[in-house]
Protein backbone atom coordinates (compact mmCIF):
# COMPACT_ATOMS: atom_id res chain seq x y z
CA UNK A 1 0.00 0.00 0.00
CA UNK A 2 2.68 2.22 0.98
CA UNK A 3 4.77 1.57 -2.33
CA UNK A 4 1.22 2.44 -4.32
CA UNK A 5 1.31 5.72 -2.60
CA UNK A 6 4.60 6.47 -3.39
CA UNK A 7 4.14 5.83 -6.70
CA UNK A 8 0.99 7.75 -7.10
CA UNK A 9 2.34 10.65 -5.22
CA UNK A 10 5.43 10.62 -7.80
CA UNK A 11 3.00 10.08 -10.57
CA UNK A 12 0.77 13.36 -9.38
CA UNK A 13 4.13 15.86 -8.47
CA UNK A 14 5.33 15.27 -12.64
CA UNK A 15 1.91 15.76 -13.47
CA UNK A 16 1.08 18.96 -11.57
CA UNK A 17 4.89 20.41 -12.97
CA UNK A 18 3.33 19.71 -16.49
CA UNK A 19 0.21 21.22 -15.90
CA UNK A 20 0.27 23.49 -13.00
CA UNK A 21 -3.02 26.01 -13.59
CA UNK A 22 -4.92 28.57 -12.01
CA UNK A 23 -4.02 31.22 -9.43
CA UNK A 24 -0.61 30.07 -7.59
CA UNK A 25 -0.75 30.23 -3.99
CA UNK A 26 2.47 30.90 -2.08
CA UNK A 27 3.35 29.62 2.22
CA UNK A 28 6.31 29.91 4.09
CA UNK A 29 7.95 27.19 5.95
CA UNK A 30 9.97 27.11 9.10
CA UNK A 31 13.42 27.84 7.19
CA UNK A 32 12.11 30.28 5.21
CA UNK A 33 11.57 29.00 1.73
CA UNK A 34 8.70 29.92 0.44
CA UNK A 35 6.44 26.86 -0.57
CA UNK A 36 4.45 27.41 -4.09
CA UNK A 37 0.92 25.02 -4.70
CA UNK A 38 -1.12 25.08 -7.77
CA UNK A 39 -3.67 23.05 -6.53
CA UNK A 40 -5.29 20.57 -4.15
CA UNK A 41 -3.98 16.94 -5.14
CA UNK A 42 -5.62 13.71 -3.84
CA UNK A 43 -6.46 10.41 -4.06
CA UNK A 44 -10.10 8.04 -3.23
CA UNK A 45 -9.88 8.93 0.37
CA UNK A 46 -7.23 11.72 1.19
CA UNK A 47 -5.68 15.29 -0.20
CA UNK A 48 -3.15 17.22 0.43
CA UNK A 49 -0.98 19.84 -1.44
CA UNK A 50 2.80 19.93 -2.80
CA UNK A 51 4.93 22.47 -3.51
CA UNK A 52 5.70 23.09 -7.23
CA UNK A 53 9.58 24.14 -5.93
CA UNK A 54 10.52 21.52 -3.56
CA UNK A 55 7.99 18.88 -3.77
CA UNK A 56 7.15 19.02 0.05
CA UNK A 57 3.92 17.85 0.85
CA UNK A 58 1.67 19.97 3.50
CA UNK A 59 -1.84 20.47 4.50
CA UNK A 60 -2.34 16.28 4.07
CA UNK A 61 -6.46 15.32 5.26
CA UNK A 62 -9.00 13.10 4.94
CA UNK A 63 -11.76 14.41 2.40
CA UNK A 64 -14.82 15.58 3.78
CA UNK A 65 -17.90 15.73 1.60
CA UNK A 66 -20.74 17.54 3.39
CA UNK A 67 -22.66 19.30 0.84
CA UNK A 68 -23.32 15.63 -0.94
CA UNK A 69 -20.41 15.22 -3.19
CA UNK A 70 -17.87 17.85 -2.98
CA UNK A 71 -14.79 17.67 -0.58
CA UNK A 72 -15.10 20.98 1.51
CA UNK A 73 -11.31 21.56 1.29
CA UNK A 74 -10.10 20.25 -2.01
CA UNK A 75 -13.33 20.65 -3.81
CA UNK A 76 -12.81 17.22 -5.64
CA UNK A 77 -15.41 14.63 -6.24
CA UNK A 78 -14.28 11.44 -6.33
CA UNK A 79 -15.91 8.24 -8.65
CA UNK A 80 -14.67 5.11 -6.97
CA UNK A 81 -15.26 2.49 -9.21
CA UNK A 82 -14.34 -0.17 -6.20
CA UNK A 83 -11.24 -2.27 -8.52
CA UNK A 84 -9.02 0.41 -7.38
CA UNK A 85 -9.52 2.54 -11.13
CA UNK A 86 -11.11 6.22 -9.48
CA UNK A 87 -11.57 9.29 -11.35
CA UNK A 88 -11.25 12.76 -9.91
CA UNK A 89 -13.47 15.88 -10.95
CA UNK A 90 -11.71 19.12 -9.25
CA UNK A 91 -13.50 22.62 -8.96
CA UNK A 92 -12.73 26.42 -8.53
CA UNK A 93 -14.82 28.64 -6.05
CA UNK A 94 -16.87 29.64 -8.94
CA UNK A 95 -17.68 25.73 -9.12
CA UNK A 96 -16.52 25.29 -12.55
CA UNK A 97 -14.63 21.82 -13.49
CA UNK A 98 -10.78 22.52 -13.42
CA UNK A 99 -9.11 19.10 -13.74
CA UNK A 100 -10.87 15.63 -14.40
CA UNK A 101 -7.89 12.62 -13.78
CA UNK A 102 -8.48 9.30 -14.31
CA UNK A 103 -6.53 6.84 -12.53
CA UNK A 104 -5.63 3.16 -13.02
CA UNK A 105 -5.14 0.40 -10.23
CA UNK A 106 -1.94 0.95 -10.08
CA UNK A 107 -2.23 4.58 -9.47
CA UNK A 108 -0.91 5.95 -12.90
CA UNK A 109 -2.75 8.75 -14.75
CA UNK A 110 -4.76 6.88 -17.59
CA UNK A 111 -6.07 10.87 -18.60
CA UNK A 112 -6.29 14.11 -17.51
CA UNK A 113 -8.66 17.13 -18.89
CA UNK A 114 -7.29 20.16 -17.58
CA UNK A 115 -9.56 23.63 -17.83
CA UNK A 116 -8.33 27.06 -16.82
CA UNK A 117 -10.43 29.78 -16.52
CA UNK A 118 -10.01 33.81 -16.49
CA UNK A 119 -13.05 35.48 -14.67
CA UNK A 120 -14.12 39.20 -14.90
CA UNK A 121 -14.86 40.76 -11.48
CA UNK A 122 -18.51 39.46 -12.00
CA UNK A 123 -17.55 36.02 -12.27
CA UNK A 124 -18.29 35.53 -15.74
CA UNK A 125 -15.74 32.99 -17.79
CA UNK A 126 -13.92 35.34 -20.26
CA UNK A 127 -11.62 32.51 -21.23
CA UNK A 128 -11.31 28.95 -21.02
CA UNK A 129 -8.02 26.95 -21.99
CA UNK A 130 -8.26 23.17 -22.30
CA UNK A 131 -5.03 20.60 -21.62
CA UNK A 132 -5.49 16.82 -22.61
CA UNK A 133 -2.67 15.03 -20.92
CA UNK A 134 -0.70 18.37 -20.72
CA UNK A 135 -1.42 19.40 -24.30
CA UNK A 136 -3.37 22.52 -25.49
CA UNK A 137 -6.56 21.39 -26.74
CA UNK A 138 -8.67 24.68 -27.15
CA UNK A 139 -9.24 27.90 -26.18
CA UNK A 140 -12.57 29.64 -26.06
CA UNK A 141 -12.77 33.56 -25.51
CA UNK A 142 -16.33 35.45 -24.34
CA UNK A 143 -17.26 38.46 -24.04
CA UNK A 144 -20.07 40.30 -21.61
CA UNK A 145 -22.79 42.32 -23.39
CA UNK A 146 -24.35 45.00 -22.00
CA UNK A 147 -27.29 43.49 -20.72
CA UNK A 148 -24.79 40.87 -18.60
CA UNK A 149 -25.48 38.35 -21.11
CA UNK A 150 -22.00 36.06 -22.35
CA UNK A 151 -21.28 35.81 -25.42
CA UNK A 152 -18.31 34.03 -27.62
CA UNK A 153 -15.72 35.70 -29.17
CA UNK A 154 -13.52 33.10 -30.64
CA UNK A 155 -13.00 29.30 -30.43
CA UNK A 156 -9.68 28.02 -31.04
CA UNK A 157 -9.12 24.16 -31.66
CA UNK A 158 -6.08 22.24 -31.50
CA UNK A 159 -5.96 18.77 -33.32
CA UNK A 160 -3.84 15.78 -33.02
CA UNK A 161 -2.81 15.83 -36.79
CA UNK A 162 -1.08 19.40 -35.61
CA UNK A 163 -4.15 21.19 -37.61
CA UNK A 164 -6.04 23.94 -35.99
CA UNK A 165 -9.08 25.82 -36.77
CA UNK A 166 -10.38 29.24 -35.51
CA UNK A 167 -14.18 30.53 -34.98
CA UNK A 168 -14.90 34.05 -34.66
CA UNK A 169 -18.52 36.04 -33.61
CA UNK A 170 -19.72 39.16 -33.85
CA UNK A 171 -21.38 41.05 -31.34
CA UNK A 172 -24.87 39.15 -31.86
CA UNK A 173 -22.55 35.95 -30.62
CA UNK A 174 -23.26 34.66 -34.27
CA UNK A 175 -20.00 32.68 -36.10
CA UNK A 176 -18.47 35.63 -38.77
CA UNK A 177 -15.74 33.37 -39.90
CA UNK A 178 -14.12 29.93 -39.31
CA UNK A 179 -10.61 29.03 -40.47
CA UNK A 180 -9.40 25.76 -40.55
CA UNK A 181 -5.28 25.32 -40.80
CA UNK A 182 -3.50 22.56 -41.58
CA UNK A 183 -0.02 21.72 -39.37
CA UNK A 184 1.89 23.73 -41.19
CA UNK A 185 -0.47 26.67 -40.89
CA UNK A 186 -1.68 27.07 -44.15
CA UNK A 187 -5.36 27.49 -44.39
CA UNK A 188 -7.33 24.76 -46.14
CA UNK A 189 -10.58 25.90 -45.57
CA UNK A 190 -12.09 29.33 -44.65
CA UNK A 191 -15.54 30.38 -44.37
CA UNK A 192 -17.17 33.48 -43.55
CA UNK A 193 -21.03 34.47 -43.01
CA UNK A 194 -22.90 37.97 -43.40
CA UNK A 195 -26.15 38.24 -41.78
CA UNK A 196 -29.19 40.84 -42.01
CA UNK A 197 -32.42 41.46 -40.12
CA UNK A 198 -35.54 39.98 -41.43
CA UNK A 199 -39.15 41.42 -41.17
CA UNK A 200 -39.25 39.49 -37.43
CA UNK A 201 -36.22 41.34 -36.61
CA UNK A 202 -34.49 37.99 -36.49
CA UNK A 203 -31.24 37.13 -37.96
CA UNK A 204 -30.21 35.28 -40.95
CA UNK A 205 -26.92 34.45 -42.78
CA UNK A 206 -28.18 36.11 -46.44
CA UNK A 207 -24.79 35.01 -47.51
CA UNK A 208 -22.18 31.82 -47.06
CA UNK A 209 -18.70 31.84 -48.51
CA UNK A 210 -17.07 28.58 -48.10
CA UNK A 211 -13.24 28.79 -49.98
CA UNK A 212 -11.80 25.21 -50.26
CA UNK A 213 -8.15 25.72 -51.79
CA UNK A 214 -7.09 21.85 -51.08
CA UNK A 215 -10.17 21.51 -53.35
CA UNK A 216 -9.50 24.97 -55.37
CA UNK A 217 -13.15 25.72 -54.91
CA UNK A 218 -15.98 28.13 -53.68
CA UNK A 219 -19.14 27.83 -52.32
CA UNK A 220 -21.40 30.70 -52.14
CA UNK A 221 -24.67 29.90 -50.53
CA UNK A 222 -27.43 32.49 -49.76
CA UNK A 223 -30.62 32.25 -48.01
CA UNK A 224 -33.74 34.83 -47.62
CA UNK A 225 -35.49 36.33 -44.79
CA UNK A 226 -37.61 33.02 -44.54
CA UNK A 227 -34.27 30.97 -44.22
CA UNK A 228 -34.73 29.10 -47.36
CA UNK A 229 -31.60 29.04 -49.63
CA UNK A 230 -32.17 30.84 -53.16
CA UNK A 231 -28.73 30.16 -54.39
CA UNK A 232 -25.86 27.74 -54.49
CA UNK A 233 -23.07 29.59 -56.76
CA UNK A 234 -19.81 27.39 -56.85
CA UNK A 235 -16.64 28.92 -58.59
CA UNK A 236 -12.98 28.26 -58.93
CA UNK A 237 -10.50 30.27 -56.84
CA UNK A 238 -10.69 32.92 -59.03
CA UNK A 239 -14.29 33.44 -59.32
CA UNK A 240 -15.32 31.61 -62.85
CA UNK A 241 -18.79 29.71 -62.29
CA UNK A 242 -18.64 25.93 -62.09
CA UNK A 243 -22.67 25.49 -61.27
CA UNK A 244 -25.14 27.94 -60.28
CA UNK A 245 -28.10 26.92 -58.85
CA UNK A 246 -30.89 29.44 -57.65
CA UNK A 247 -34.75 28.91 -56.19
CA UNK A 248 -37.39 30.90 -56.66
CA UNK A 249 -39.65 30.62 -54.25
CA UNK A 250 -43.59 32.69 -53.77
CA UNK A 251 -45.00 32.91 -50.03
CA UNK A 252 -48.31 32.98 -48.78
CA UNK A 253 -48.84 36.02 -46.29
CA UNK A 254 -48.07 33.90 -43.29
CA UNK A 255 -44.62 33.67 -44.82
CA UNK A 256 -45.29 29.89 -46.07
CA UNK A 257 -44.42 28.74 -49.29
CA UNK A 258 -46.81 28.35 -51.96
CA UNK A 259 -44.06 27.86 -55.01
CA UNK A 260 -40.54 26.89 -56.26
CA UNK A 261 -38.87 26.97 -59.55
CA UNK A 262 -34.94 25.47 -59.53
CA UNK A 263 -32.79 26.74 -62.13
CA UNK A 264 -29.53 25.41 -63.05
CA UNK A 265 -27.56 27.93 -64.68
CA UNK A 266 -30.54 29.78 -65.35
CA UNK A 267 -32.12 27.19 -66.89
CA UNK A 268 -36.13 26.54 -65.07
CA UNK A 269 -34.74 22.31 -64.38
CA UNK A 270 -37.91 21.67 -61.51
CA UNK A 271 -40.91 23.35 -60.32
CA UNK A 272 -43.37 22.63 -57.34
CA UNK A 273 -46.27 25.32 -58.66
CA UNK A 274 -48.15 24.43 -55.62
CA UNK A 275 -47.68 23.11 -51.97
CA UNK A 276 -50.17 21.09 -50.15
CA UNK A 277 -50.57 20.60 -46.17
CA UNK A 278 -50.80 17.52 -44.50
CA UNK A 279 -51.89 17.43 -40.95
CA UNK A 280 -52.39 14.54 -38.55
CA UNK A 281 -51.84 13.91 -34.88
CA UNK A 282 -48.44 13.40 -34.65
CA UNK A 283 -47.35 16.05 -36.83
CA UNK A 284 -48.14 18.80 -39.93
CA UNK A 285 -45.64 19.08 -42.79
CA UNK A 286 -45.81 21.36 -46.28
CA UNK A 287 -45.20 19.44 -49.40
CA UNK A 288 -45.14 20.33 -53.05
CA UNK A 289 -49.06 18.91 -54.43
CA UNK A 290 -47.18 18.31 -57.60
CA UNK A 291 -43.47 18.05 -59.21
CA UNK A 292 -42.48 19.47 -62.91
CA UNK A 293 -39.17 18.21 -64.18
CA UNK A 294 -37.76 19.65 -67.05
CA UNK A 295 -35.58 18.21 -69.39
CA UNK A 296 -32.62 19.60 -71.72
CA UNK A 297 -34.65 18.50 -74.89
CA UNK A 298 -37.64 19.99 -73.82
CA UNK A 299 -39.10 17.28 -72.37
CA UNK A 300 -40.67 17.29 -68.80
CA UNK A 301 -41.95 14.83 -66.20
CA UNK A 302 -45.19 15.67 -63.75
CA UNK A 303 -45.56 13.88 -60.25
CA UNK A 304 -48.73 14.56 -58.80
CA UNK A 305 -48.68 13.54 -55.04
CA UNK A 306 -51.24 12.48 -52.74
CA UNK A 307 -52.58 13.48 -49.40
CA UNK A 308 -49.69 12.76 -47.25
CA UNK A 309 -46.91 13.74 -50.07
CA UNK A 310 -47.01 10.13 -51.58
CA UNK A 311 -46.29 10.33 -55.61
CA UNK A 312 -49.74 9.10 -56.73
CA UNK A 313 -49.02 9.45 -60.69
CA UNK A 314 -45.68 10.90 -62.53
CA UNK A 315 -46.67 11.59 -66.01
CA UNK A 316 -44.20 12.01 -69.23
CA UNK A 317 -44.15 14.36 -71.75
CA UNK A 318 -42.05 14.91 -74.84
CA UNK A 319 -40.80 18.46 -76.41
CA UNK A 320 -43.75 18.77 -78.07
CA UNK A 321 -45.99 18.23 -75.45
CA UNK A 322 -47.41 14.78 -76.22
CA UNK A 323 -47.96 12.17 -73.30
CA UNK A 324 -45.11 9.10 -73.94
CA UNK A 325 -45.71 7.33 -70.98
CA UNK A 326 -46.86 7.33 -66.96
CA UNK A 327 -46.83 5.71 -64.10
CA UNK A 328 -49.85 5.05 -61.80
CA UNK A 329 -49.52 4.08 -57.74
CA UNK A 330 -52.18 2.38 -55.32
CA UNK A 331 -51.32 2.58 -51.66
CA UNK A 332 -52.25 0.67 -48.91
CA UNK A 333 -51.63 0.85 -45.26
CA UNK A 334 -50.35 -2.33 -43.06
CA UNK A 335 -50.50 -3.21 -39.61
CA UNK A 336 -48.21 -0.54 -37.99
CA UNK A 337 -49.69 2.26 -40.04
CA UNK A 338 -46.83 2.33 -42.43
CA UNK A 339 -48.54 3.56 -45.94
CA UNK A 340 -46.36 1.19 -49.00
CA UNK A 341 -47.03 0.79 -52.80
CA UNK A 342 -49.65 -2.45 -53.43
CA UNK A 343 -50.01 -1.56 -57.12
CA UNK A 344 -47.67 -0.19 -59.93
CA UNK A 345 -49.27 0.39 -63.45
CA UNK A 346 -47.60 1.47 -66.03
CA UNK A 347 -49.25 2.87 -69.40
CA UNK A 348 -47.85 3.64 -72.98
CA UNK A 349 -48.51 7.35 -74.35
CA UNK A 350 -51.95 5.88 -75.60
CA UNK A 351 -53.31 5.40 -72.44
CA UNK A 352 -53.05 1.68 -72.80
CA UNK A 353 -51.09 -0.95 -69.68
CA UNK A 354 -48.17 -2.19 -70.24
CA UNK A 355 -47.72 -3.63 -66.91
CA UNK A 356 -49.37 -3.86 -63.45
CA UNK A 357 -47.47 -5.50 -60.28
CA UNK A 358 -48.94 -5.88 -57.46
CA UNK A 359 -46.84 -5.56 -53.87
CA UNK A 360 -46.84 -6.96 -50.27
CA UNK A 361 -45.55 -4.02 -47.25
CA UNK A 362 -42.21 -5.69 -47.64
CA UNK A 363 -42.22 -4.63 -51.29
CA UNK A 364 -42.27 -8.41 -52.27
CA UNK A 365 -44.03 -8.91 -56.12
CA UNK A 366 -46.86 -10.67 -55.61
CA UNK A 367 -48.08 -10.83 -59.41
ZN1 LIG B 1 8.47 24.43 -1.32
ZN1 LIG C 1 -10.59 16.71 -0.23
Amino acid sequence: MKRTAITFLTTVLALVLLTSCGAEETEKNDAGHTHTYSGWDCNVTEHWRTCTDCGEITDAGTHTVVDGYLCSTCRSEIWDYGDGMYDVSMYDEQGNLVRNTSYAADGTVESEYVHEYTYDADGNVLKEVFYVDGVLTGEDEYTVDAEGERLPVRATYYYDDGSSSVQEYDAFGDTVSYIYLDANNTVINEESYEYAENGDGDRYAFRTTSRSYDEGVIYITEENEYYDTVRILKTDLDGNTLRDVRYEYSYDDEGKKTALKRYENDVLVEEYPEYRMVETDEYSMRFPASIIEYGEDGSKTVSVNGDYGEPVSVTRYDGAGNVTGSTAYTYEVDEDDIIYISVQIEYDGDGNVISEVHFDSEGNEIG
